[in-house]
């Protein structure tokens, strides 16, 4: 039996958090919806459509790429409209596979069930969990109105899967505007019966920042904690001051560089650069390219950061540690650590800044110029 999927990832997922929408974000390093095209892929889809928001285009073609199976298609208002368009997209196939980009969890065994169950005969089935809470009704003020019997009442999961014959008329009878909450109830409301097979907790639907960590446990991933270190060294020249971690401090001397020349958070960046494997500042930011002239060392740390998002890592600790005469750093020491910490989205607590004097010896004794050390411990998947 031959079968094609479209998966759909019109959300915008501003639940999930985050500067771009939870079907695109990393888990385990690889984007969400990147996981359901490989399952897929490996199980045999002769095609893939995925049903994007026109806004998202860009991100949808980054996190399938490499993958030849893959048509990506605007999707409509509605979920409904997006799958309809995904259904105008697809072509000759035995079997439709409908399924939500932000449920990664998706296997090569679940899709076989899914196949072989509409080879025995059906022409609608979806993956089903039953429901092993007690269910209450409740009015919007939080007050119980009703207690709901549970007994046979089941969650429906994606993907769900359709005779590509059933799917097709269903949607071609369904009222233009109709909106339904996924295809199964499409196809119910035109004549079609649906049965379950056994779901997978593992296709729970990403929703909140934290599903995406408690996906990675039940699938498995490794994580490991990674200690990365930078050392940065800039030289003094004229100036009425200096930026160090993102604080401007008067001074008798200025820092020459190309940027900002902030090596506190040059260092850092380093670091946290080290503790992902990516490289230094350099090669990121060269200080031949005329765009960083005179930059705010800022757009490197949140450079860093995103880098770290994009790998589903996690920036646990840093600490910056300044060698310099002068300026005196003690009292500028908590703004350094306020900003570092608003700048990585990280608690006070995690953020670290020191400083201390070579006794007077050599090129930072003689004040030359200042130095800067740091260390970020970052959890990444392996
Ligand atoms: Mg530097």
């Amino acid at each position: 039996m031959r079968f094609a999927a479209i998966i759909v990832a019109g959300g915008r997922g501003e639940r999930a958090g985050g500067d771009i929408p939870k079907q695109y974000r990393a888990l385990a390093g690889k984007p969400v919806i990147a996981w359901s095209v490989s399952a897929l892929a490996a199980a045999g889809a002769t095609e893939i459509v995925v049903v994007c928001a026109p806004e998202h285009a860009d991100l949808c073609h980054v996190a399938t790429r490499g993958s030849a199976a893959v048509t990506i298609v605007d999707g409509g208002a509605t979920r409904t409209a997006s799958v309809r368009a995904g259904l105008a997209a697809l072509g000759e196939a035995d079997a439709i596979l409908v399924h939500d980009a932000a449920r990664p969890g998706l296997t090569v065994e679940m899709i076989g069930a899914l196949v072989s169950t509409l080879r025995d005969g059906a022409s609608a089935v979806a993956p089903a969990i039953a429901v092993p809470d007690t269910l209450r009704r409740a009015d919007d003020a939080g007050r119980i109105v009703e207690d709901v019997a549970r007994d046979g009442l089941m969650r429906i999961q994606t993907p769900q899967a359709f005779r590509a014959q059933a799917l097709r008329a269903a949607y071609a009878a369904l009222a233009p505007n109709a909106v339904m909450t996924d295809d199964v109830a499409v196809a119910r409301a035109n004549g079609v019966d649906a049965v379950l097979v056994t779901g997978d907790e593992k296709l729970m639907k990403i929703t909140y920042a934290e599903d995406i960590a408690m996906l990675e446990r039940m699938l498995g991933v490794e994580r490991i904690v990674c200690v990365g270190n930078g050392v940065d060294a800039h030289r003094f020249g004229d100036g009425e001051f200096v930026t160090l971690c993102g604080v401007r401090i008067a001074h008798t001397k200025g820092l020459v560089g190309h940027s900002d020349a902030d090596a506190g958070w040059h260092a850092l960046v380093d670091a946290i650069l080290g503790a992902l494997g990516e490289g230094d500042i350099g090669a990121h930011f060269p200080p031949s390219d005329p765009q960083w002239k005179g930059a705010d060392s800022e757009r490197f740390l949140r450079h860093a950061a995103k880098l770290a998002a994009d790998a589903g890592a996690r920036i646990v600790h840093v600490d910056v540690t300044l060698l310099c005469e002068r300026p005196k750093i003690g009292t500028h020491r908590e703004a350094m650590r306020a900003r570092t910490a608003e700048v990585l989205g990280l608690p006070l607590s995690r953020v670290s800044v020191k400083a201390t004097t070579t006794e007077r010896m050599g090129f930072l004794g003689r004040e030359e110029g200042l130095a800067a050390q740091a260390t970020a411990t970052v959890e990444r998947p392996a």
